[in-house]
């Protein structure tokens, strides 16, 4: 599949400075990132808090700059764009964000706040904007006769759909959605989610899910990305990822879904400090399976469909409760109800 956004080599760092205003470090906020979306497909990108992924999510979308490397969309290099070119490209590409409080002008009504898009990328001419405003709204599960209403006269889960609404305004290509519904109430968000899964199945919408919630990564995704401290470590098909983990991290990250069945050993201490991120293997600080040479090499992603960064991805031990015997029948048994979606929840959307 020919990629629609493909990122080299990204590096973002970020100045840290002391209590004087004197350059104290940086954090290494994404450190050599490469990683290709075809159309149309849904790529996650997970991790723990503070990894980086919102940083990447961000450099996609051009909205910050790289300190190196490229980002490619449609075969045009964002960085080296014109300010109205870039201006122009803003309607393919879009972002969710996580709390949809703060992603709607409070003093915008919500048909106001769909309709901007519209407006602003010329999308239909004036006199069709309120029935485009009724499309969009009747699209994400909204009556059209909420477009008067207020954001703060909505529920968390309908002002996310709102967001959603504005999103695919501009009839994006591409659209980032940053934890879209880490900040929703638990009954609420597989609802936002099969939402989400239908929209991307009905427009052919090509999305980076951005998301530390493997539950929700697993309905959606067609490949997985795991990032440590600014660099990915695993990348691949989702089935693969989430089914057979390579990576010493990506397992203890499963393991700590419920309900999962993967054992691993449970991650330990705290995320290293991204002004000063461990040499050699990032993750030797944690990793049960560290050796020398973990903490003197750097180790890159190795090649194929399913890449790890690992010396010792080939030789590590399978995690209990994965057992060779597994690898049959029974195994994909239980691949196939891991990767079953929620039932839709009934009743009006929130
Ligand atoms: Fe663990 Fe070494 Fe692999 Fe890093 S390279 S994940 S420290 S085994």
């Amino acid at each position: 599949m020919t990629p629609l956004l493909e990122l080299t080599g990204l590096v973002k760092r970020f100045p840290v400075r002391d209590a004087l205003g004197r350059r104290a470090g940086a954090v290494h906020a994404v450190d050599g990132v490469t990683l290709s979306v075809a159309e149309g497909e849904v790529l996650a990108i997970v991790g723990e808090s503070g990894c980086g992924k919102s940083t990447l999510g961000r450099l996609m979308l051009n909205l910050i700059t790289p300190d190196a490397g490229t980002v490619r969309f449609a075969g045009d290099d964002l960085t080296k764009l014109s300010a109205s070119a870039l201006r122009a490209r803003r309607r393919d590409m879009q972002l969710i964000f996580q709390d949809p409080f703060a992603s709607l002008d409070p003093r915008m009504t919500v048909e106001q706040a769909v309709a901007e898009p519209l407006r602003l990328h010329r999308i239909v001419p004036k006199d069709q904007e309120r029935a485009r405003v009724a499309d969009l709204l009747s699209r994400v599960g909204l009556r059209p006769e909420l477009a008067r209403r207020w954001p703060h006269e909505f529920s968390g889960g309908q002002r996310q759909r709102v967001a959603i609404a504005r999103a695919l305004a501009s009839q994006p290509r591409l659209i980032v959605g940053d934890e879209p519904v880490s900040a929703l109430d638990v009954s609420v968000q597989a609802q936002v989610v099969n939402l989400l899964s239908d929209l991307i199945r009905d427009l052919g919408l090509t999305f980076v899910l951005i998301s530390h919630d493997l539950g929700v990564v697993r309905h959606v995704a067609d490949r997985v990305a795991v990032m440590y401290l600014g660099r990915i470590v695993e990348e691949g098909p989702a089935a693969q990822v989430l089914g057979a983990p390579r990576h010493p991290y990506t397992r203890a990250l499963l393991a700590a879904v419920p309900g999962h069945g993967e054992k691993a050993p449970p991650l330990e201490g705290d995320v290293p400090s991204p002004i000063a991120p461990p040499p050699g293997c990032r993750f030797h600080t944690r990793c049960p399976f560290a050796e020398a040479r973990c903490r003197a090499e750097t180790p890159d992603l190795d090649a194929g469909p399913h890449r790890v960064a690992c010396h010792l991805a080939d030789r590590l031990p399978p995690p209990a409760g994965r057992p060779a015997r597994l690898a049959g029948g029974a195994r994909l048994q239980r691949l196939q109800s891991f990767f079953r979606a929620p039932s839709p929840q009934p009743g009006v959307p929130q």
